[in-house]
């Protein structure tokens, strides 16, 4: 990654920021080639149209002026748009730009990568039939394994992500030796289904044999991998987040209010703002900035804090993590990891 002067600057400034959204997910695409068991979103194409290149980059001009810092691009897969190069050159001028693909796009998509201030392979298992089972193609988990070796040789800075569920729950310790050791970064998501039925936004589809039901285990693993993070770095979870996993596990305690549509939000393809998936959208991108001090925002972002009806980690991390710290913290490792490059600008 490159890091420029003025992009770091920026990032500063609005990290300091009171009363700012700074985590966005943005989901560019429905579009997506692959047949993941745990997934609704290809099961359930849109028929919308998806936001224009113009659109889209106009729309990150609206996330710069309210305050984000932090954009991950998901989908769907992201990689599937023709435009994803100009969309992820346009979005890493002001912000930390994440983009995820599920393996099969990132080598053919290496320059528009290129930009990216992380790329995040999805990747649950060392099990060449395991993985593909869980996909729902053949060959995926050779093509996770030759996007993360090739992104790493070509100098991209690239991650492995895997979703932990009762499937691979005993493996994710060695999982997590085996790419930090070949200095792989490892960013864990947790299998969860939607609680309901969402008619806009579903993605977590029901899948028996993944629920998590070795609770006990879960949060050993927890305890575990805070331990190995002492020792790696490149274990990409706060013990926050670890502490607060294991005792939603071990006794069911919900440590944390949830800040949806405060510090984060999500956007869907057609440029629909909802505090998460689960929630109906509340505003198209380009009404966000009058709708943000709203009295009608206002009443959503209580009802938000008393909400339990999930558990997603990125959710729960932004959540846990939403304050001034938490946000120098990302900022500052940004730094840490960065070339920097001394000129202002353009990264
Ligand atoms: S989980 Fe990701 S890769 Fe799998 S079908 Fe869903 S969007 Fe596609
Ligand atoms: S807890 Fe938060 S993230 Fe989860 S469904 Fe409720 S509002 Fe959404």
């Amino acid at each position: 990654m490159r890091l420029s002067i003025g992009k770091l600057l920026g990032l500063l400034k609005r990290s300091v920021a009171f009363s700012k959204p700074h985590h966005v997910q943005w989901m560019v695409t429905r579009r997506c080639n692959y047949r993941c068991r745990s997934c609704d979103v290809w099961r359930s194409p849109s028929l919308l149209r998806e936001l224009s290149t113009d659109e889209v980059k106009r729309g990150l001009d609206v996330l710069r002026r309210l305050g984000v810092l932090e954009i991950v691009l998901s989908g769907g897969n992201p990689l599937l748009r023709n435009d994803i190069g100009e969309i992820i050159d346009y979005a890493s001028r002001s912000f930390i730009t994440t983009v995820y693909d599920n393996g099969s796009q990132a080598v053919k998509k290496m320059d528009a990568l290129r930009r990216a201030d992380f790329v995040a392979i999805s990747l649950d298992t060392l099990d060449e039939n395991k993985y593909d089972y869980l996909k729902g193609v053949h060959g995926a988990w050779k093509n996770a394994m030759n996007a993360v070796q090739t992104l790493k040789r070509e100098g991209i800075p690239v991650g492995v992500s895997p979703t932990i569920s009762q499937l691979n729950m005993y493996e994710i310790l060695d999982f997590s030796q085996y790419f930090t050791e070949r200095g792989v970064p490892v960013l864990y998501c947790l299998y969860q289904h939607d609680s309901v039925k969402q008619p806009l936004f579903h993605i977590g589809e029901v899948e028996k044999d993944l629920e998590i039901v070795d609770t006990e285990a879960l949060a050993r693993i927890c305890k575990e991998l805070a331990k190995k993070k002492r020792r790696h770095g490149r274990i990409l979870i706060t013990k926050k987040m670890l502490n607060t996993l294991a005792d939603l596990y071990l006794e069911r305690r919900r440590n944390w209010e949830c800040k949806a549509l405060q510090s984060f939000f999500m956007i869907d393809p057609h440029g629909r703002v909802a505090g998460c998936h689960l929630q109906e959208p509340a505003a198209e991108i380009f009404e966000l900035a009058d709708l943000w001090r709203s009295r009608e925002f206002e009443k959503l972002r209580m009802t938000y804090e008393k909400c339990t009806k999930c558990s997603y980690m990125c959710y729960m991390f932004y959540s846990l993590h939403a304050n001034i710290a938490g946000n120098f913290e990302i900022v500052m490792d940004q730094w840490r990891n960065a070339k920097v490059v001394l000129h202002p600008g353009r990264s």
